[in-house]
């Protein structure tokens, strides 16, 4: 089968590798469709410290199941897979903290991914409920957005979005694009989508149409949040970009007693920002962090798209063949896409 592993920082390759075989509590799927990320392209450039290579990458998946050695599962089930796998077993785990799991593992960094036609859903998956079932009217690509939406539903459910409220998105691509639509599901007021990339913006903003977009890099974007909110700030603001300017910004737009969900991370050598705490303080700010996403995500995602309350088949904008992934990674590092899905 082809696969497209990872050797070292730059090194990806397309290759030839023998079927995996499913073991002992192990599933076999055929691979429909494994959706790239930004991730996909930091791992492409920079590798990654969980990340033993070589591995086949890629973490977004949806397919078919061909073997299974687990009670419950057939050969033609449609199922989605977890990509971030907690222990189940920990305190943090028992607590329902699973996002936080000291334990994690994930697929594409210690267990083989989805850029491959097959793939052995691992035994850790299976003990975690981590193999979802793809509801009817939910296609395969579809399927593979799930795991992005259910990291953005934990970084919503975390910074409490909810009915009524003015939310700032800061950062246009797939993922800021999930954060408008879950929040506008969850009954927010009014949506905000900024960016300092123009033609990433127009197009994101094309396809999910917030109430008013705000490009940092023609306008200042605290002042045209002010402006927006009549002064009061935003009830909630979601930096996802890798940006501590953007995260600094957001503690300036939030109204009283509002949310900041730090949902993308910074660079890890620069991960310190500069914060007026008396803000937060007099405020009565809440600052949350957001880490991946758990089983119980993942399942619930699923519905969100089969019930068409977060719809995401019009954010699929790419669909190329696993021989086409070195463009993939170049349209997603370009911003150039919204989403683009691998169909190996
Ligand atoms: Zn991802
Ligand atoms: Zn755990």
């Amino acid at each position: 089968m082809r696969v497209a592993r990872f050797y070292a920082p730059g090194d990806l390759r397309l290759e030839e590798a023998a079927e995996p075989e499913a073991g002992p509590g192990e599933v076999k799927i055929r691979v429909r469709n494994c959706s790239t990320c930004g991730t996909d392209v930091k791992i492409f450039n920079h590798g990654h410290h969980h990340l033993v290579p070589p591995r086949v990458i890629g973490h977004e998946i949806a397919g078919e199941v061909m073997v299974s050695n687990v009670d419950g599962w057939a050969a033609g089930d449609r199922v989605q897979v977890i990509a971030a796998v907690p222990c189940g077993e920990c305190p943090d785990c028992s607590h329902g903290s699973m996002t936080v799991c000291p334990n994690q593992t994930s697929v594409g960094y210690h267990y083989d991914g989805g850029f491959a036609e097959y793939l052995v859903v691992p035994a850790a998956v299976l003990k975690v409920d981590g193999l979802n079932r793809i509801p009817d009217g939910v296609s395969f690509a579809e399927a593979s957005i799930a795991e992005p939406l259910a990291c953005v539903l934990n970084g919503q459910q975390l910074a409490g979005v909810g009915p009524g409220d003015d939310v700032v998105v800061v950062g246009a691509g797939p993922i800021g694009c999930l954060h408008v639509r879950l929040a506008r599901s969850r009954g927010a007021r009014r949506v905000f989508l900024a960016d300092i990339n123009r033609a990433r913006l127009d197009m994101s903003a094309a396809v999910v149409a917030p109430d008013a977009t705000i490009c940092g890099y023609e306008v200042d974007t605290v002042d045209t949040v002010l402006k927006l909110t009549d002064g009061r700030g935003a009830d909630v603001v979601i930096t996802a970009a890798a940006s501590g300017a953007a995260q600094q910004d957001a503690v300036l737009m939030t109204a009283r007693s509002g949310r900041v969900s730090l949902f993308g991370g910074l660079p890890k050598d620069a991960p310190t920002i500069s914060l007026n705490s008396n803000l937060v303080h007099y405020r009565e700010l809440t600052l949350v962090g957001a880490n991946g996403s758990s089983p119980a995500h993942n399942k619930r995602a699923l519905e969100l798209i089969a019930s068409g309350q977060v719809p995401v088949l019009d954010l699929i904008t790419h669909r190329l063949p696993l021989d086409g992934l070195f463009d993939a990674l170049e349209l997603v590092a370009s911003g150039g896409a919204i989403k683009v899905t691998i169909e190996p």
